[in-house]
Parts: C-alpha cells; sequence; structure tokens
C-alpha cells in the first residue's frame, strides 16, 4: 500500500535519512529548509509544504514560550499551553510530507548547505531562518525560576490573567517606562522598581500622574513562597509585596549567531511572518523554475 507521501506525489525519495547515526543526509536537496520550529517556522513549513514544495525543519526545540503554561491570544488557540500548540503544529505538517528533525543548525554555506550539530549537513535552494530570539534577563536571584510564570514581559500574553493585582515592573533600560505605563492599563497598583535605570524628571512626573510609585533603589532578590511570588526585596532590606512583575528583556540572537530576522513579539504575528515569508520564498522559487525552463527548453 502506497504511503500517504507517496500518494501526494512528493518527491520524498530523493531524501535519505540514516536515523541510525542521527546523521540526516540528502541527495538533491530540499526546495525549502527552515532553521526553526517555533510558531514562524511551522507556519512558514505549512505554506511551502502545501505549495508541493520539498520541506525540512530543523528544530533544535526551545521555543522562547516554554516556560510558560499557557500561550494567550491566539485566535482558537486562547490558554493553550505552547507545547500543545507546536505538536499540533507538527501533527498538521505530517500530512504534506515536511520533514521536522530535532537538531540544531551550526553553520550555513552559501547555496546553500546547513551544518548541524549531529554531523550531518542539509542542502536546499531556499533557506528560512526562524530560530527566534533570547531573552537577555537581569541578573537577579529568584528572575530565572519565575520568568514565563510571575515574571513576566508582555501584557499583551499575561495582563489578564493577573488584572487588578499588585503589580511591579523592574527598570533595566528606557523602554522599561513605557512598559510600566502599558502595564498600568491592567490594574490600578502598579510599582515602578528604578533598580539600575536612571528616571529623569518628566518620567517621574509621568509616573506619579498615572499613580504608579516609584521604588528607589536596587532589587535584591524576588522573594517566592509556596511556589508563587510573594514580593521583591530591596538591596536595603525594604519588602514591597507583589504578586507579579513585568520586565522588559533585551532580545538577542541565540549563542550561535544566526540572525533572528522573523522574530515577533507574539505568537500569532510570529505565525503570520512565516506565512508571509513562506509565500514570498515560493514565489521566487516560481520565478527560479521558470529560468530553469526556459534553459531548458532554448537548449532542446
Ligand atoms: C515567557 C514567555 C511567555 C510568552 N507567552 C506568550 C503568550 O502567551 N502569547 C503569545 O502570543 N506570545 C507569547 N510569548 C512570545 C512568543 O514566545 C514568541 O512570540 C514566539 O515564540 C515566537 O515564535 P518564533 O517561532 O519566532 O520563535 P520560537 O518560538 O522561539 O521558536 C524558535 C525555534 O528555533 C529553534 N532554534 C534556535 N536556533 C536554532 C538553530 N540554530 N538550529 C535549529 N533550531 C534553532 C529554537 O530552539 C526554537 O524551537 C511569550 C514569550 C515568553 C518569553
Amino acid at each position: 500500500m502506497e504511503s500517504l507521501n507517496q500518494q501526494l506525489e512528493l518527491p520524498i525519495a530523493r531524501i535519505r535519512r540514516i536515523l541510525s547515526a542521527e546523521v540526516v543526509s540528502v541527495e538533491d536537496g530540499y526546495d525549502v529548509v527552515i532553521i526553526g520550529g517555533g510558531a514562524a517556522g511551522l507556519s512558514a513549513a505549512l505554506v511551502v509544504g502545501r505549495a508541493r514544495r520539498s520541506v525540512a525543519v530543523i528544530d533544535a526545540g526551545e521555543p522562547r514560550n516554554a516556560p510558560a503554561a499557557h500561550m494567550q491570544g491566539f485566535l482558537s488557540r486562547d490558554g493553550m499551553a505552547p507545547s500543545a500548540f507546536l505538536t499540533q503544529g507538527r501533527r498538521e505538517l505530517e500530512g504534506y510530507g515536511v520533514e521536522v528533525f530535532q537538531d540544531r543548525v551550526l553553520s550555513i554555506e552559501p547555496g546553500f548547505t546547513e551544518h548541524l550539530a549531529s554531523g550531518g549537513a542539509v542542502r536546499a535552494r531556499r533557506i528560512l531562518i526562524a530560530s527566534g530570539v533570547a531573552d537577555a534577563l537581569p541578573d537577579i536571584p529568584g528572575v530565572r525560576e519565575r520568568w514565563g510564570r510571575d515574571l513576566l514581559h508582555c501584557p499583551y500574553c499575561h495582563g489578564w490573567e493577573v488584572r487588578d493585582q499588585t503589580l511591579g515592573v523592574l527598570g533595566t533600560v528606557p523602554g522599561s517606562v513605557d512598559h510600566a505605563h502599558l502595564v498600568r492599563q491592567w490594574s490600578d497598583d502598579v510599582v515602578f522598581f528604578a533598580h539600575t535605570y536612571r528616571l529623569s524628571a518628566t518620567e517621574r512626573d509621568g509616573l506619579a500622574a498615572r499613580g504608579i510609585s516609584v521604588i528607589d533603589g536596587e532589587v535584591a532578590r524576588l522573594i517566592i513562597e509556596g511556589d508563587v511570588l510573594a514580593g521583591v526585596e530591596m538591596a536595603d532590606g525594604r519588602i514591597v509585596g507583589r504578586t507579579a512583575v513585568f520586565i522588559r528583556p533585551a532580545n538577542m540572537p541565540h549563542d550561535d549567531g544566526l540572525f533572528a530576522g522573523l522574530g515577533r513579539a507574539q505568537v500569532i504575528t510570529s505565525a503570520g511572518a512565516g506565512a508571509v515569508a513562506a509565500i514570498a520564498i515560493n514565489a521566487d522559487l516560481v520565478h527560479e523554475d521558470i529560468q530553469h525552463a526556459l534553459r531548458v527548453r532554448a537548449s532542446a
């Protein structure tokens, strides 16, 4: 009996996988290799897979929102676990012959050949880098443990869940003040921990006008009691009770240095960016296919 891929007449016959050695080998290469299998990469894969391109997704399996239990703000998927969202996405790709590999791209040669951490390499006519971004978190005790739980960054993702609670915003970068004004939309009780950020008089006025108190001095640690945030301890020993704290982390490429061009603030916008990029890639391949067909006809 024919496999689903054979029924779909997808060109996977030319793909050879040596699973025992955890090496991926492709004779002629894929039309598209997508680096990163988060919302952006899987969404792109769905589009080019459905366009009958041969597609591989190489995914290191560390999506940005992994620490969060729920994914909010994606119409029809609101509240879903991030892992369930990706599992469902991968399942949908199977029907279109898209291959997803758990691996990490270490380097890319022009042309394109991607070298993998497992030791193999894949070739592709086009690549899409959808590897997301890393969040640079301040080195404060408690921050890493509470990240994505009650130390939050995106009020559109988590603001509703902590509405009307005692909230804080940690000052680290100039955008932190804007962040405090934004977070104020979800609660009347917001304090701004100046921490390492030097507030201007104008910024202090703006915060005061909206009822956001400023706590000067550096933050020493987040206080955690019974696996929930109970407050913030200042370097001088003061304790400010808070149930959630927001920060605006700096976003940077991952350690591998791959440029993270597609990353967007939210899952739905990342998925949209992936779809847009995939349509552009397929159009580019069609153009190349036309040139190839013309050359073949001319030489016939
Ligand atoms: C704590 C937290 C909670 C969040 N909650 C929400 C929310 O509720 N709702 C919402 O809309 N948004 C939320 N976000 C934002 C959301 O996580 C991002 O918008 C989304 O993950 C971006 O998708 P992406 O596909 O661009 O990147 P990612 O989801 O980060 O996926 C990128 C993938 O590429 C892989 N990768 C990286 N480098 C390589 C490499 N060299 N080779 C192979 N693979 C590689 C990674 O391991 C990862 O699996 C949250 C973010 C954080 C930090």
